[in-house]
């Protein structure tokens, strides 16, 4: 007997898949990478957290898949921010779901808790995923088993449901009990989360469909720098440190030219090609107040297909109207 488990890297996936490891079910851990979790941050802890409890660990790369299905049009809405909670847990267990036959496992668990979290993680939410999911019966939560109606693999004694749990709530005392209990090292993730549940980054996702069509290199572009949109709707994203220099100048994105002062030190940047005169004069005034420079001095900007002066700003408050702020 096999089961696919959702794996997100987090303690209360590691404890499902424990429990259903210790009825002696082999168990693949699935980790679904939809652009805007912490998958590439967190590999490290997600190969471990698999080595600790004996599953097996597969990422899926899912971040086409996730914006032409869910992102813009989620049949349940969106959470506080521009997360789409329950359209999302339905299109993991779906995608999950297709891996059911190559490993010929029989059924499918995540780490949900009746309770939890105030969209997806309600009861009646919890059902919606798992219509949404095209696996409605095959979808157990070992976490709260107890206080859902019995999945097929409880019915048919796939597995046995006395040894599956009752947690409910945003209380975490019983999960942190339970990974004592077995021993668990280093559980808790370094930082992680999904961008789609900060106000800022959903303030970014807004602002770019108003202006164009979001396609997966954009999303790294999104993540990394500070954001202008300028007054004829160009927009500017300036590295704010090495880490963001990196991520912008990795981009393969073709909707960006890359940006850089050529006679003193500054940020790296991604200007959008087809931006007016009047926004490329105003964005290579703006790269120059971020760089080393002086006042009073002109410098040259390199746009990749074009070379334009710029100066200084007096002070960088006049630019804060053009920044994409949650
Ligand atoms: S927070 Fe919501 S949108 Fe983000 S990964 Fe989790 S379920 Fe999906």
């Amino acid at each position: 007997m096999r089961a696919i488990a959702l794996f997100s890297g987090g303690l209360d996936s590691v404890l499902a898949m424990k429990l259903i490891v210790d009825q002696g079910i082999e168990v693949i851990a699935v980790n679904i990478n939809t652009g805007f979790g912490s998958t590439n941050d967190r590999l490290e802890h997600i190969k471990n957290m698999c080595e600790q409890i004996g599953a097996k660990l597969e990422i899926l790369d899912l971040r086409k898949e996730f914006l032409d299905e869910v992102l813009f049009d989620p049949k349940y809405g969106y959470g506080k921010n521009f997360n789409p909670c329950i359209d999302c847990h339905g299109f993991m267990f779906r995608y999950a779901g297709k891996l059911l036959k190559k490993y010929d496992a029989s059924f499918m668990i995540s780490g949900e808790v009746v309770g939890q979290r105030p969209m997806s993680q309600r009861k009646d939410a919890m059902m919606q995923v798992q219509k949404l999911s095209d696996y409605d019966e095959l979808i157990v939560r070992p976490l709260c088993a107890k206080l859902m109606p019995k999945s097929k693999p409880e019915i048919e004694g796939w597995i046995d449901r006395e040894k599956l749990l009752d947690i409910n709530g945003r209380t975490r005392t019983r999960q942190l009990e339970l990974a004592k209990e077995i021993g668990l090292e280093n559980f808790e993730a370094p930082a992680g989360g999904c961008l789609l549940t900060e106000i800022q980054f959903s303030q970014r996702i807004r602002d770019f469909v108003e202006h164009g069509h979001m396609e997966v290199d954009d999303i790294n572009t999104l993540k990394a720098g500070r954001h202008l949109r300028l007054p004829d709707g160009a927009k500017l994203i300036i590295g704010r440190n090495e880490e963001d220099n990196d991520k912008l100048f990795a981009t393969k994105s073709l909707k960006y030219l890359k940006a850089r002062i050529i006679d003193a030190s500054g940020p790296f940047c991604l200007f959008e090609k087809n931006a007016s005169q009047k926004d490329k004069e105003l964005a290579a005034n703006i790269i120059v107040t971020y760089g080393k420079t002086e006042p009073d001095k002109i410098y040259e900007v390199n746009f990749q297909e074009y070379i334009l002066e710029g100066q200084k700003f007096p002070t960088k408050n006049e630019l804060q109207k053009y920044f994409i702020l949650g």
